[in-house]
């Protein structure tokens, strides 16, 4: 405990956006109750693990990462200190008895719908072991904290807000409708009070989460269900908002009302990340994906044709069971068809329930030969895309300092880190750059002449980022 009787939290997210949106909102909550957040456990009074359970290699992670927590817990207890392990997210849902057994040093156990009762479980576990992975039916975004405008300065001007959870779809392989619930889309009102409150504090881009945020379907103030679409426009009108983002998008979920986004909202970004998962149609119906690689492809193109700028990106399944050299052939060819400006691919990994995990099981040593292949076509397409930005001027959002002097580092419109020597005062704003150099894992700018001069900086903007 610090001097002025404060604790100290440290968070450690593992996985998606979902949950490093989820990490902010305990530690908002936790800071009413006398928890300042640290970035490292050395010294914490309790350190939550925020985990994934999507793929066995990340859900491994949490016990490595556990053994060292309770070295760290053994030694601050010899210095009379007691350290608090909390075990939340997709893990703690899918495992929660089972932690508590392969893991003594654990204190608490949260699921992902229970974060809004962390106070109580904190006060609670001082004296024994706390397990909750209950589906509540209260909503916890209403009982979980804001932040304050510090936490919203310090995370910088590119948020998260999520705006839908759970899932429905139940693809044959996916763990996420037994972790996370059944689908649930927030009201229109309360994502729109987050926003707003997001922007007076200065930050300048929003990302609407969701594990299937197209199926989007919460209240509007007119009493009726809104479509993503709708919503993105609603929010698009928040002062102080420069861009619009969302992810993660299901093909079967992508109807008029986004194609209409995309075409109309100079603020929507025009990069769409839209998993198809595999090149084919045998693969995506034994995934129970509900959608054709032709369906898919007729999707691409109509949103193409909305935004002609509109790149793309895409997850990827190798060796799902039953998959052959022909199967994966037609992803590859895929893959080189539509040009993905960047893909994320992953060996299929069995997860315990889940249907596909009873199925004959394509060997290791093919999944692995399979990605190699796989990642070298997405590289290729990647530089590709990235080649061609070179000479062309590219709308930059600077978010912070880079690593050289004098350097800032922001994003692109397809989320491509531009590096271009820039004062300081630019951080939190949109700005023209042209791109001159492309590295390997960034792209370098300089500003036009008079940029600098010709931008005051946001108000709310010039001390976060200096
Ligand atoms: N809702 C999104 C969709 O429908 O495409 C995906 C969300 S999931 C959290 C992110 C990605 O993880 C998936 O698109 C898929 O490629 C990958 N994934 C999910 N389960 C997997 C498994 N069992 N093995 C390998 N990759 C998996
Ligand atoms: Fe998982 Fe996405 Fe399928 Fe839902 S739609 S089951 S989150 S892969």
């Amino acid at each position: 405990m610090g001097m002025n009787g404060r604790r100290k939290l440290h968070v450690k997210s593992f996985g998606c956006q979902m949950n490093v949106y989820d990490s902010h909102r305990m530690a908002d909550t936790l800071a009413a109750e006398g928890f300042d957040e640290a970035d490292t456990p050395d010294g914490a009074d309790l350190v939550i693990l925020n985990t994934c359970h999507i793929r066995e290699k990340a859900a491994e992670k949490v016990y490595s990462e556990l053994g060292r927590l309770r070295r760290l817990k053994e030694e601050a207890a010899r210095d009379g200190r007691k350290v608090m392990i909390a075990v939340a997210g997709c893990v703690a849902q899918a495992e929660g008895e089972e932690i508590m057994r392969r893991a003594p040093a654990v204190d608490l156990v949260v699921g992902p719908q229970s974060y809004h009762r962390l106070p109580d479980m904190v006060r609670r576990a001082a004296d024994r072991r706390v397990v909750d992975t209950e589906f509540p039916v209260e909503d916890k975004f209403d009982a979980l904290a804001a932040p304050s405008r510090d936490a919203i300065r310090m995370r910088g001007v590119s948020a998260f807000v999520t705006v839908q959870e759970g899932c429905d779809k139940f693809c044959t392989f996916c763990v996420v409708p037994y972790t996370r619930g059944a689908e649930f889309s927030r009201p229109v009102d309360k994502i729109v009070t987050e926003v707003a409150r997001l922007a007076a504090a200065g930050v300048r881009e929003v990302t609407l989460i969701g594990q299937n945020v197209n199926a989007y379907h919460g209240g509007g103030p007119d009493g009726r269900p809104w479509t993503l679409g709708r919503l993105l426009h609603r929010v698009a009108e928040i002062e102080g908002i420069a861009r619009l983002r969302y992810t993660t998008s299901h093909p079967r979920d992508m109807d008029d009302s986004l194609l209409a986004a995309h075409r109309d909202l100079p603020a929507l970004m025009p990069y769409l990340h839209l998993p198809l998962q595999s090149g084919s149609d045998r693969i995506l119906d034994a995934m129970n994906r509900r959608h054709t690689c032709a369906e898919y492809l007729e999707i691409v193109e109509r949103m193409r044709a909305a935004r002609p700028d509109l790149a793309l990106s895409s997850d990827f399944i190798v060796g799902f069971p039953g998959e052959t050299e022909d199967d994966f052939r037609a992803t590859m060819d895929v893959v080189a068809g539509v040009g993905f400006a960047g893909a994320f691919s992953f060996k299929y990994s069995p997860r315990p329930g889940t249907p596909a995990a009873a199925m004959e099981q394509v060997p290791e040593d093919t999944k692995a030969e399979r990605l190699q292949r796989l990642q070298r076509t997405i590289d290729r397409h990647q530089a590709a895309f990235n080649a061609g930005c070179l000479g062309k001027t590219l709308d930059v959002l600077f978010e912070k300092p880079g690593k050289r002097p004098g350097q800032l580092v922001g994003r692109s419109p397809y989320l491509q880190p531009v590096q271009v020597m820039a004062p300081a005062s630019l951080i939190g704003e949109v700005v023209p750059v042209v791109i001159t150099e492309i590295g390997s894992n960034s792209l370098f700018g300089s500003l036009p002449h008079s940029t600098a001069d010709m931008r005051a900086p946001m108000p709310a903007l010039a001390s976060a980022g200096a």
